[in-house]
């Protein structure tokens, strides 16, 4: 059983992450009613069945990339702390800050007050860190938000390029600069609103394939960010061993829906590592 935080906790600390937070709770929605109102009206018969189709498809978007991110939020990185022994193990290290001998792979966060198990990195959009035990919620909600905005971008792309009406020549330097074009009156008002909208979901995509790239990484190579950063490999056993341990046992369906049960390889406070692997492959 997941130990969640106190909603009244939830709020990030700092005035930036509240913001990047209220951006991407209202950015999230915004987007999937920019979708029904704007991008598919466009096309033709888009009012019938089809339309019926890309609405039931993006409302399953809108809900696993909302209940995925507040479940990161929502799920307590860093463990129970009265489950942590009286004695210092063999790897682990005593906090300072928390007064608690912190597990091998778990970093204090002095945004979030607390040692995190198995720490990833402290996202700034959620304002919370990304661990052991919600790491499963992040990775999903930032796979369905990247095929949300390529969903959004592949639809909106021909509604962009109509409304800018410019030859092909000027037409990247009319999307990278709608504004400019909006006051020498090559484009519209609402062209400089579409292609606004559209460079600002191509930002967004890309920053989400960066990131989703990161956890790739780390994922398959049994790593957090840190360790990969200084090389640290001992807990890369094999890559099933690693998508379990950041994933759980259903890891397939976990990328599918938010409320699927998938017990993780480890409790957060001991990791199998490569030696042990190969120790138990002898025997
Ligand atoms: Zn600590
Ligand atoms: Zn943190």
């Amino acid at each position: 059983m997941l130990r969640t935080k106190a909603l009244s906790k939830l709020l990030p600390r700092s005035r930036p992450e509240r913001a990047l937070l209220t951006l991407l709770v209202l950015g999230v929605p915004c987007a999937a009613v920019w979708m029904w109102l704007v991008v598919l009206p466009q096309f033709p018969g888009a009012w019938h069945s089809a339309f019926i189709l890309h609405v039931v498809l993006t409302v399953y978007l809108l809900y696993n990339v909302s209940v995925n991110f507040f479940l990161t939020m929502r799920v307590d990185a860093s463990g129970d702390p009265s489950a942590l022994p009286v004695f210092l193990k063999p790897g682990w290290r005593y906090c300072h800050y928390c007064e608690l001998n912190a597990p091998a792979r778990s970093y204090h966060c002095s945004d979030c007050g607390s040692c995190i198990l198995r720490r990833d990195h402290h996202c700034r959009f959620t304002g919370c860190c990304v661990g052991h035990h919600n790491q499963r919620f992040f990775v999903a909600g930032l796979v369905h938000l990247v095929a949300g905005l390529t969903y959004l971008l592949v639809y909106q792309w021909p509604l962009v390029y109509r409304l800018l009406g410019v030859s092909i020549y000027t037409f990247p330097l009319v999307l990278l600069a709608p504004h400019f074009a909006w006051v020498w009156g090559t484009i519209t008002h609402w062209g400089m609103m579409v292609a606004t909208v559209h460079c600002a979901c191509v930002a967004a995509w890309m920053t989400c394939v960066y990131v989703s790239y990161t956890q790739l990484r780390v994922i398959i190579t049994g790593t957090t960010q840190h360790e990969h950063k200084h090389g640290v490999t001992i807990y890369n056993v094999s890559v099933t061993h690693n998508i379990t341990t950041a994933l759980g046992h259903r890891w397939y369906l976990v990328l599918f829906w938010p409320h699927v049960s998938s017990t993780l390889a480890s409790d957060g406070l001991i990791f199998t590592t490569a030696a042990d692997h190969q120790e138990l492959k002898d025997i």
